[in-house]
C-alpha cells in the first residue's frame, strides 16, 4: 500500500477523491492531463489505486470514490508531508495590523532585528526554528501574539534574555478586560486599558531596572506611572497672556477665540479654552493661580450680581469638563491678600489696557467673593474642581475669610494656604514654591509638576534597626534618594524629548516667541510616607511622644532635604521634598511591608485589616496632643518639606462652626503651617445636583434615595464613595 502512495500523481488522485466522487474524465481534467497523450499512464495509476483498495468505481454512476482505507492512508500521507516540508501547509496569521496574512517567517526575523536589534543571521535562525515549532504544534488559530510567545520562548531557551525583554508585548489578558467590562463604565474601561499598557511600558521599557524593581518591591513608589512618558501630571497656568491677546492658535481649534477680551465673560471664555486645550496633555490637574487677581481688571465697574452670574457659569463649565475627561481636575487659586511679590505688577485689562494690582484690589475682592458664593450657592462639591484660598494671616479681609470658612464647614472644600512669607506661597494643595530661579513668575507660573517619587521610610527603619539604627537609616537614605532622583532626571529627559518633537502641542504652543510651558522649571517632587512609623520603629517613640522620636523625624527630614538640594545644582533638576503623596500609595507600601516583614516588625497606626502608613502628617490622626502643639509640630515639617505639605484635619479635630474654623485657619497659618484643609463627608444628589454635608440615607432636598452618592473630601479633593463598598475602577 505504501508503494501505491509513493507516486505523486496517485497521491493527487487520492486527494481529489477525498473531496468527493469523480468520473474518469473529470479526474483527468482536474489533474490537467491530456486524454490522448497521458491516457495510458493515467489508467495504470488508477488501476494501482483500485487494486490496493484505496479507491473503487461506483457501480451505479461509474464514478470513482475513495474508500475508508484510502481516506485513512491519505490522512497519514498529508500528516507526513506537513511534517517533512513545512512550507507545504499554508498557515494564516491574524496580525496585529488587523489583517489575515499568510505566514511568512521573514516577518519574524524582521521583527527580531527591528525591535530587539538581533543580528540578521541569528534572527533568521530563530525565525526558522519558530516556524518549525509552529508547524509541529499544528496551531489552528494562529495570531501574532501567539507567534510572539513561541519566539520569546525560543529566545529564553537560548539564554537571550535581553532580546526577549525587548520583544515583550504589553497589554491585558482577555480575562482582565472581561472583568473590567462587567464592573466599570465605558470611559473607565478605556482609561484602565490604556493606562495599564502605558504603566507596563514605563516599568518594562523605560525605567532603569533597579528603579522598576524598587517600585514593584515597594522600596519606593512612582506616582502617575501611566502618564510617566506622556507629559506633566499637573500644570500651573498664567492667564495673563490669554487675557491680553487671546489664546495661542493651538488652543482654539475650531472655536473663534476672543482676541483681546473686552469684558469678563470673554475673559472667562478664553480661560476655559486654555484649560480645555491643555486637558488632553496634562495628567490630572490644572491650576489657575491668582484667578481673581488676574481677572480683576475685567470685573471693574461690573456689579456683584453680574460678576457672580459669569463666575457661576464658568465653574459649572469647568466642573462638567472634568467629568468628561474622566478624572481631570481644575484647581482655582483665589488670593484674599495679594502676595508681596505682585506689588506694582501691571495686569492686562479690557482691550489690552494695563492696570496696576493696587488699582484693581477691590475688583479682585469682588471676584473672590463671587467664586466663594458661587461654590456655596451651587453646593459645588465635585472631584473635578479644586479651590485654594491663600491669605496673609496678619491682615486679611474678614468677610472673605468667613465666606471661605463657611464653605469649608459646609463642603470641606478649600485648601487654605499662607502667602505672607516669600518661602511659603503654595498655589495648590501639593504646593509649588518660588524657590528655583528666584523669579516668582518663572517659578510659579507656566510650569508643571510631575507625579511624585515616594520613598518608603518605614522599610528603611525595619532594615536598619539596632542602637545605631538612625545613623544607618540616614545612610541608606542616600541610596534611595539617588535612585529617586535618577528616575526623575530620566523622566525629565523623556518629557524634554517629547517637547522638542512638538508632541505636546498645546502645552508647548508658542506664545510671544516662548513655549507656553517652561518645562525647565517643572518640579519633580520626591515625597515620603510613614515618617511617624519610621521613628516609632527606630526609637520606640512617635515624633509627638518624646524628644527621641522628634529628633529622629527632624534628622530624617533635614537629611532628605539636604540630599535633594545638593542635587538641584548638580543635575539642574527641581526636585523638592514633599510630605504629601497620593491616596493609595501609603496603603500599597504598608501592605507590601506586611507581606515582607510580618506583623512582628511592621508598625502601622491604623487597623490591621487595612494597614496604611501616615502621609502628610508628622502627628498621626489618633494622637492625643493639644491643638497648639499639633500645629507647631506640623509647622516644623512644612518648613522642611518645601515641595508639598498639606495638613489635613479630620472631622474629630475640626471645630463645628465656621467662625471657629476661621480662628483655627489664622492660628495655623500664623504658627507656620503653610497649607491646611478639612475632611468632610458629603451626600451628593444627582437629581438636585447638590452636595449636602454629612451622610444622609436620602436626599435632604428632594427625598430621593437612588440618586444619592457618598462623597468624601480627601487629601486630594473629592472622591466618590458609592454605597455598598469600594468602586471597582
Ligand atoms: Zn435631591
Amino acid at each position: 500500500m505504501m508503494k501505491a502512495l509513493a507516486s505523486p500523481l496517485r497521491a493527487q488522485i487520492l486527494g481529489l477523491l477525498a473531496r468527493g466522487p469523480l468520473s474518469y474524465t473529470e479526474i483527468m481534467r482536474s489533474l490537467g492531463l491530456s486524454p490522448d497523450r497521458d491516457a495510458g499512464k493515467f489508467a495504470y495509476h488508477l488501476k494501482t489505486l483500485v487494486r490496493t483498495g484505496l479507491i473503487r468505481p461506483n457501480s451505479e454512476d461509474g464514478k470513482y470514490e475513495i474508500t475508508d482505507l484510502g481516506r485513512l492512508a491519505y490522512g497519514i500521507l498529508k500528516g507526513l508531508e506537513e511534517r517533512l516540508s513545512p512550507r507545504k501547509r499554508r498557515m494564516v496569521v491574524r496580525t496585529s495590523r488587523l489583517a489575515m496574512e499568510e505566514f511568512d517567517r521573514t516577518r519574524i526575523a524582521e521583527a527580531l532585528m527591528r525591535e530587539a536589534g538581533v543580528p540578521a543571521e541569528l534572527a533568521s535562525r530563530i525565525a526558522k526554528e519558530a516556524e518549525e515549532r509552529l508547524v509541529m504544534a499544528r496551531v489552528r488559530y494562529l495570531t501574532a501574539p501567539l507567534i510572539r510567545e513561541f519566539v520569546n520562548a525560543i529566545l529564553l531557551e537560548k539564554g537571550l534574555e535581553e532580546y526577549r525583554h525587548k520583544m515583550t508585548r504589553l497589554g491585558l489578558p482577555v480575562y482582565d478586560v472581561s472583568k473590567l467590562l462587567t464592573s466599570s463604565p465605558s470611559w473607565a474601561v478605556k482609561a484602565a486599558a490604556c493606562g495599564k499598557v502605558l504603566e507596563e511600558y514605563a516599568l518594562i521599557g523605560v525605567l532603569h531596572r533597579d528603579v522598576a524593581d524598587g517600585h514593584l518591591s515597594g522600596a519606593l513608589h512612582l506616582e502617575d506611572l501611566r502618564h510617566w512618558t506622556l507629559g506633566p501630571s499637573a500644570i500651573y497656568h498664567d492667564l495673563r497672556p490669554v487675557l491680553a491677546s487671546g489664546p495661542a492658535p493651538a488652543w482654539a481649534w475650531a472655536c473663534a477665540p476672543v482676541k483681546a477680551p473686552g469684558e469678563l465673560e470673554d475673559a472667562l471664555l478664553n480661560a476655559k479654552l486654555l484649560v480645555m486645550a491643555c486637558s488632553r496633555e496634562v495628567g490630572h490637574e490644572q491650576v489657575l493661580p491668582f484667578l481673581n487677581l488676574f481677572l480683576a481688571p475685567f470685573a471693574e465697574g461690573r456689579n456683584e450680581e453680574a460678576i457672580e452670574k459669569a463666575v457661576k457659569r464658568f465653574l459649572l463649565e469647568l466642573a462638567g469638563m472634568g467629568a468628561l475627561d474622566g478624572g481631570q481636575r481644575t484647581t482655582l487659586g483665589i488670593v484674599l491678600t495679594p502676595p508681596p511679590d505682585l506689588e506694582g505688577l501691571e495686569l492686562p485689562g479690557p482691550g489690552g489696557k494695563l492696570k496696576a494690582v493696587e488699582e484693581v484690589e477691590e475688583a479682585a475682592k469682588l471676584l473672590a467673593k463671587a467664586v466663594l458664593r458661587s461654590f456655596m450657592a451651587l453646593k459645588l462639591a465635585t472631584p473635578s474642581l479644586g479651590l485654594v484660598v491663600s491669605l496673609d494671616p496678619r491682615s486679611t479681609d474678614e468677610e472673605l475669610l468667613d465666606l471661605a470658612c463657611e464653605l469649608a464647614e459646609q463642603l470641606g472644600l478649600p485648601v487654605f494656604s499662607a502667602n505672607h512669607v516669600p518661602e511659603a506661597r503654595a498655589l495648590d494643595g501639593s504646593c509649588h514654591l518660588p524657590d528655583w530661579t528666584g523669579d516668582w513668575e518663572l517659578d510659579l507660573l507656566r510650569t508643571g509638576r510631575v507625579g511624585r517619587v515616594v520613598l518608603n521610610l518605614p522599610r528603611l527603619a525595619y532594615k536598619a534597626g539596632g542602637r545605631r539604627g538612625l545613623e544607618e537609616l540616614l545612610h541608606s537614605l542616600r541610596e534611595l534618594v539617588e535612585m529617586a532622583i535618577r528616575a526623575s532626571a530620566q523622566r525629565r529627559g523623556l518629557l524634554s524629548e517629547r517637547a522638542r518633537h512638538k508632541l505636546m502641542p498645546a502645552l508647548m504652543a508658542e506664545l510671544n516667541g516662548d513655549a507656553y510651558l517652561r518645562l525647565r522649571n517643572a518640579s519633580f517632587p520626591i515625597a515620603f510616607v510613614g515618617l511617624p512609623e519610621a521613628c516609632l520603629a527606630l526609637t520606640g517613640e512617635l515624633p509627638h511622644e518624646g524628644s527621641d522620636g522628634l529628633e529622629a523625624a527632624m534628622r530624617i527630614l533635614d537629611t532628605l532635604s539636604s540630599l535633594l538640594v545638593s542635587s538641584w545644582g548638580k543635575l539642574d533638576l527641581r526636585c523638592p521634598l514633599s510630605a504629601v503623596c497620593d491616596a493609595g500609595v501609603a496603603e500599597r507600601l504598608a501592605r507590601l511591608d506586611v507581606e515582607r516583614y510580618g506583623w512582628a516588625k511592621v508598625k502601622v497606626l491604623t487597623s490591621r485589616e487595612r494597614p496604611v502608613y501616615t502621609t502628610s502628617r508628622l502627628v498621626p490622626e489618633s494622637a492625643d496632643v493639644s491643638r497648639e502643639e499639633l500645629l507647631e509640630l506640623e509647622a516644623k515639617m512644612h518648613k522642611r518639606a518645601s515641595g508639598g505639605h498639606l495638613l489635613f484635619l479630620t472631622p474629630d479635630e475640626v471645630p463645628a462652626t465656621g467662625e471657629e474654623l476661621a480662628d483655627l485657619v489664622l492660628m495655623a497659618l500664623g504658627k507656620g503651617v503653610r497649607a491646611l484643609a478639612f475632611a468632610s463627608e458629603l451626600t451628593y444628589c444627582s437629581a438636585c445636583r447638590q452636595a449636602f454635608r454629612d451622610q444622609h440615607p436620602k436626599c435632604p432636598a428632594c427625598g430621593r434615595v437612588s440618586t444619592i452618592t457618598r462623597l468624601e473630601r480627601t487629601l486630594h479633593g473629592y472622591a466618590w464613595r458609592p454605597r455598598g463598598g469600594e468602586r471597582a475602577w
